[in-house]
């Protein structure tokens, strides 16, 4: 499970018809996050209090049309997302956005 972790996704797409973020990983099994949940959910610092956990920004507070402006790969673990909010300082490791896609594939 770790090791699969370790290999990032085969494509990172961002699908503006649809809104989403599209993560194919091994050729085989494509994912795909909607923008806003991605946004509202970001792991960063300003989002999420460090010290109490406690989330500061979550998805009723992003914006219904927001989207990613630019995508930057961080070493080969993570993704970092410009949102056109302006806010660039969420990574997104592999192992969080196979998180966030699993809870949305579940029921
Ligand atoms: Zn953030």
């Amino acid at each position: 499970m770790l090791g699969e972790l370790m290999h990032g996704p085969d494509q990172i797409q961002a699908d503006w018809n649809r809104g989403t973020l599209r993560l194919t990983w091994s050729a085989i099994e494509v994912q795909e996050i909607p923008f806003r949940l991605l946004r509202g959910l970001c792991p960063c610092a300003v989002c999420v209090n460090e010290l109490t956990g406690e989330r500061t920004f979550g998805v009723s507070d992003a914006a219904e049309d927001v989207r990613p402006e630019g995508m930057e790969l961080v070493g080969n673990y993570a993704v970092k997302i410009s949102w056109s909010d302006r806010h660039q300082t969420g990574l997104y490791t592999w192992e969080y956005l196979r998180k966030i896609a699993g809870t949305l594939s579940k029921g």
